[in-house]
């Protein structure tokens, strides 16, 4: 790949992707005091000194070319030259540099042809002076740009318009804007952005909620966000409101679904105010996207991206909404410095997201949530400690010279949930609420690393009494691996009934005189999950007829159950498989049911034959993770 670097006669840039240029860059990231309460921004996934010169505010104008899939765009910076340095350094990631201007003059450009580096791109270097205040880029992004998904008009429900959105995390944004690409630099933005005019554009911003005829829209986000948090969508949308500060975007043809299934939003909202103190962004709203989304959720601020198989019809899959809404506290407003501290955004939003389902749906509801993110970790962990990933099992993962997105397992997640759990059931949920509502307070629009929060947490909570720490064993939780001993696994009654229906089952108790009246989607995954990992042909016929898994609306249900009947070789399933690992693209799902193919007698060919046809619907988070377990060459 050739990438364009910049020279000056006043400038002179050397290899950027040197090693030995790399941890000499780590070296000089120092204190970023003014922002960060003294916590260093140091960030092995960005090339930027935001101690030197730092980004302040972007005003981005843009044109989305669907034709040629790319955007052509100025990213306008206003900056702050904090040392005196003669350079600012953005990411970037295969992007086209047109001109760039200091203070509105025009710097000569020269292009050098570099070997990027494949996990964090390229740096551009653009000469300061002491007292510059603005840096302009002009750019196109590249049609492979990672962050960028362009569907063609019949990967869209109504098959009318493409359709167009970005994933920025983790280190993705540098694909679309060339940026200061670090969770601990926070910025201001505005933008025009230029679409055909059929279609509506939305940002992690304040939105339009009608589209107009010039196709032209304005965005604006007074909070400052990280350029993780910065998106765009594109597409044939259309709003409607749900309570009176919410709201969703979806294709005409999805919106009716969506606005039955998200109707409990406006309780969530109110829910998590009451929990943690205000919401701080203005509007909540969330965007149904196409199917091939590779994540559930998306916390862009003001505007959840999410994918549309949390539409089941029964508005059983709306944790994921809780998630989303819960990092405006944990992620969005106290932000991990880097990615290696991750659990700081996500242990604390599976947690929040917990408290939430607990105070509308009611604690058996949480509960049930709980026991199946335990049954997640336990097998992940399993597999780490099985694969030579022992040191991923640390809440504080190492990083370095790796793509951050190694580091989205189940284990910030999921033990750092259990982790927060086991603080809160040894201090009394009285004292952690108010600890976590003031933590939320008093580093709001800041950056948190995890030695700053282990301290904030003695001080303020844990010092009370002398045996707290040693109870709870911090260090062990998130420096050691595995998972501990005193981990504090609810129980359920509900998943008590599917464990007695699966006994008599078991002893031959016909499947249609099971009794499942009333079942809830969780007991649902949980008995298809608890279902024994050898299954005969008659056995799965039997669950089949009784209860249509294959064909179920749910698509957690008929992930689950693919996952399980697919090493036993169902071909009943296989079709259903097919057409699910076609049309969607949550990674979620793809991985397990990718994983099952190759335990089968189906095979790897089988499931090379099926990837040929769906890779070109996945986005490249997708992809870059199937390639690898299928052991897939483009
Ligand atoms: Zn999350």
């Amino acid at each position: 790949m050739k990438q364009i670097f910049l020279l000056t006669s006043l400038f002179m840039l050397f290899a950027a992707c040197d090693s030995s240029q790399e941890s000499k860059d780590a070296a000089d990231q120092n204190e970023l005091a003014k922002d960060s309460m003294d916590i260093k921004i140091q960030d092995p996934h960005s090339f930027s000194k935001p101690n030197e010169a730092v980004v302040r505010h972007l005003s981005w104008k843009a044109k989305v070319d669907f034709e040629k899939k790319i955007i052509i765009a100025t990213a306008d910076y206003t900056i702050e030259n904090l040392s005196g340095t003669s350079e600012i350094i953005f990411d970037t990631k295969e992007l086209s540099i047109d001109s760039v201007q200091v203070d509105g003059k025009t710097i000569s450009l020269y292009a050098l042809a570099s070997e990027p580096d494949p996990i964090l791109g390229t740096y551009l270097s653009i000469p300061i002076q002491e007292n510059t205040k603005q840096v302009a880029i002009s750019y196109k992004t590249s049609p492979s740009a990672e962050a960028l998904q362009f569907l063609d008009p019949e990967q869209t429900t109504g098959k009318k318009s493409p359709f167009l959105f970005t994933q920025s995390q983790a280190i993705m944004a540098r694909s679309w804007i060339p940026s200061q690409d670090s969770p601990g630099i926070r910025f201001t933005y505005d933008a025009e952005v230029s679409v055909p005019a059929d279609m509506m554009a939305v940002m992690s911003a304040e939105n339009p909620t009608e589209r107009n005829a010039t196709g032209v829209y304005n965005f604006k986000m007074d909070q400052a966000v990280p350029s993780y948090l910065v998106a765009l969508a594109v597409g044939d949308l259309v709003y409607k409101e749900i309570g009176e500060e919410t709201g969703v975007y979806a294709e005409p043809e999805v919106i009716e679904d969506a606005v039955f299934e998200f109707a409990d939003m406006q309780d969530m909202v109110d829910t998590a105010e009451a929990l943690y103190g205000p919401y701080r962004w203005g509007k909540y709203d969330v965007i149904v996207l196409p199917p091939s989304f590779p994540f559930g959720g998306m916390e862009n601020p003001r505007l959840t991206f999410a994918t549309p198989t949390i539409i089941a019809g029964d508005r059983s899959l709306t944790a994921l909404i809780a998630h989303e809404l819960a990092h405006s506290w944990s992620g969005n407003l106290v932000t991990n410095v880097n990615w290696e501290d991750i659990w700081l955004n996500e242990g604390f939003t599976v947690y929040f997201e917990n408290r939430i389902m607990e105070e509308i749906y009611g604690k058996d509801y949480a509960n049930m949530l709980a026991i199946l993110s335990h049954k997640d970790l336990v097998e992940e962990v399993e597999d780490f400690m099985n694969t030579g990933r022992a040191a991923d099992t640390r809440l504080k993962v190492d990083l370095k010279g790796r793509n951050p997105d190694d580091g989205l397992s189940s284990v910030p997640y999921d033990k750092g949930f259990y982790f927060l759990k086991l603080i809160e059931e040894t201090v009394g949920r009285e004292k952690w609420d108010a600890f976590l509502k003031q933590y939320f307070n008093e580093f709001a629009f800041q950056v948190m690393n995890t030695k700053t929060f282990l301290n904030y947490l003695d001080e303020n909570l844990l010092a009370d009494s002398s045996n707290w720490m040693s109870t709870i064993g911090v260090e062990e939780w998130v420096y050691g691996e595995g998972i501990p001993d005193n981990i504090p696994v609810p129980t359920s009654t509900k998943f008590e009934e599917v464990d007695n229906q699966l006994v008599l089952w078991r002893r031959g108790k016909k499947t249609t005189e099971l009794n499942v009246k009333s079942w809830s989607t969780p007991q649902w995954l949980y008995f298809i999950r608890s279902l024994d990992d050898e299954l005969n042909l008659s056995q799965m016929e039997q669950l089949d007829t009784a209860f249509d898994f294959t064909h179920s609306g749910n698509r957690e249900i008929q992930a689950a159950w693919f996952t399980k009947v697919i090493p036993n070789n169902y071909i009943i399933a296989d079709i259903e498989a097919e057409n699910f690992l076609v049309l969607v693209g949550r990674r979620k799902f793809l991985t397990p049911i990718y994983k099952a193919y190759l335990k089968s007698e189906f095979g790897r060919e089988r499931a090379l034959e099926i990837y040929e046809k769906a890779r070109p619907n996945y986005h490249s988070v997708s992809r870059e993770t199937i390639d690898e377990v299928l052991n897939f060459e483009s």
